[in-house]
C-alpha cells in the first residue's frame, strides 16, 4: 500500500487484480472436495503471482501476463497446457492482451505448440505493427523471439481427451467444465498503483470445435478490452455470442457514453443483453478507480480477486 502526495492532498494509490478460470455448469454436487481444492489452489497461486508483481510496484500489464501464464501452465484450466481438443484431435489456442493507457493490443489465434500463448500475444503487441496474428505466422514469430514450445504430449490430458472422445463423432461442440454447458478459458484484469489498467485472456476454445474456428478470446473488444478511461475486461463463455455482442467494448461504451458505473454496465451486458441473445458465460472487470466486478449468468465461474491491503476472495459457485 502506498500513499503519494498530490498537491496538498494525499491520494491513496491502490492496486487490484482479478482472475478467472472459466464459467459454466460448475455445480457443487459435481466437484469432488479434492478437485475443488485443486482448483482453489490453482486460482490462489495465479492470483498471488499477479499480486506479487503489483505489490512490488510493477505494471498491470506485467501482472496480467504473469497471472495468465500461471493459469496456462495448470492443466486444470482450458488454456495452454490444459487446452481442449478440436474436432481433428489437435490443440488450437487463442489469446489476447491489452493495456489501457495507450490502447495497445496484441492477439494470436489458432496457434499450436506455444507453451504460453499470452506471452506471444504480448510479443505481437510490443514487437510488431500488427494486432492479431494467426497460425503459422504467429508460431514463426514465437520462434524468432525464442518463446518456449512444447511437444503434443505436453498438451495431452486424459480428462480432456475423454471429453473429446464423448463428442468427437457428433457435430456438436462442448465447452469446458462439467455438465452440458462447459466453458473454459483463463483471464486476468488489473489496475496498478499508477492507475493503469490491463486485461489478458487465453483459451483452448471449445472441445470438438471445428478446426480453425476462432472464438472471442483473441478478438479485442469481445474477449478482452482495456481503457484507462473506463475499464479492463476479460470474458469467458460461449465465444460466438461474446463476438456478436461485442461484450467487452459494450461495457466500456456504456460507461463512456452513458455514464453507467462498472457494475451497472456489467449487469446490463451480462445479465440482460447476453441472456437475451442466448449467450452463456461471464467476465471479470476493473475500472479506473479499482472497483471490481466478477459477474456471470451461468451456474459458476472459477474466480479470484484481491485489492492491496485486503484479503483475497476465491470463489467457484454462484
Ligand atoms: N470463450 C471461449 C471460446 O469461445 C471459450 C470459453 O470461455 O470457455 O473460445
Amino acid at each position: 500500500m502506498i500513499t503519494r502526495e498530490t498537491g496538498s492532498k494525499f491520494k491513496f494509490m491502490s492496486y487490484t487484480i482479478s482472475i478467472h478460470g472459466g464459467a459454466g455448469t460448475i455445480l457443487r454436487t459435481e466437484l469432488s472436495p479434492e478437485k475443488e481444492e485443486a482448483y482453489t489452489n490453482g486460482l490462489k497461486m495465479a492470483l498471488q503471482g499477479g499480486e506479487d508483481v503489483l505489490a512490488a510496484g510493477g505494471t498491470a500489464l506485467d501482472a496480467v501476463t504473469v497471472a495468465v501464464s500461471l493459469l496456462e501452465d495448470n492443466p486444470l484450466f482450458n488454456a495452454g497446457k490444459g487446452s481442449v481438443f478440436t474436432n481433428s484431435g489437435r490443440h488450437e489456442m487463442d489469446a489476447s492482451i491489452m493495456e489501457g493507457k495507450a490502447l495497445r493490443a496484441g492477439a494470436v489465434a489458432g496457434i499450436t505448440g506455444v507453451k504460453n500463448p499470452v506471452q506471444l500475444a504480448r510479443l505481437v503487441m510490443e514487437n510488431t505493427e500488427h494486432v492479431l496474428l494467426s497460425g503459422a505466422g504467429a508460431e514463426e514469430l514465437a520462434q524468432m523471439f525464442n518463446l518456449p514450445f512444447e511437444a503434443p504430449d505436453y498438451f495431452f490430458d486424459t480428462f480432456r481427451h475423454n471429453q473429446w472422445l464423448a463428442v468427437k463423432d457428433t457435430s456438436g461442440t462442448i465447452m469446458d467444465h462439467s455438465g452440458e454447458k462447459k466453458f473454459g478459458t483463463v483471464g486476468a484484469v488489473a489496475r496498478d498503483e499508477q492507475g493503469n489498467l490491463a486485461a489478458a485472456t487465453s483459451t483452448g476454445g471449445m472441445t470438438n470445435k471445428r478446426y480453425n474456428r476462432i472464438g472471442d478470446t483473441p478478438i479485442i473488444g469481445s474477449g478482452t478490452y482495456a481503457n484507462n478511461a473506463t475499464c479492463a475486461i476479460s470474458s469467458t463463455g460461449h465465444g460466438e455470442y461474446f463476438i456478436r455482442g461485442v461484450v467487452a467494448y459494450d461495457i466500456s461504451c456504456l460507461m463512456e457514453y452513458k455514464g453507467l458505473s462498472l457494475r451497472e454496465a456489467c449487469e446490463k451486458v451480462v445479465l440482460q443483453k447476453l441472456v437475451a441473445l442466448g449467450g452463456e458465460g461471464g467476465l471479470i472487470a476493473v475500472d479506473a478507480s479499482g472497483n471490481t466486478e466478477l459477474i456471470f449468468n451461468s451456474d459458476g465461474m472459477y474466480r479470484a480477486s484481491v485489492k492491496s491491503g485486503s484479503k483475497p476472495l476465491i470463489a467457484i459457485y454462484r
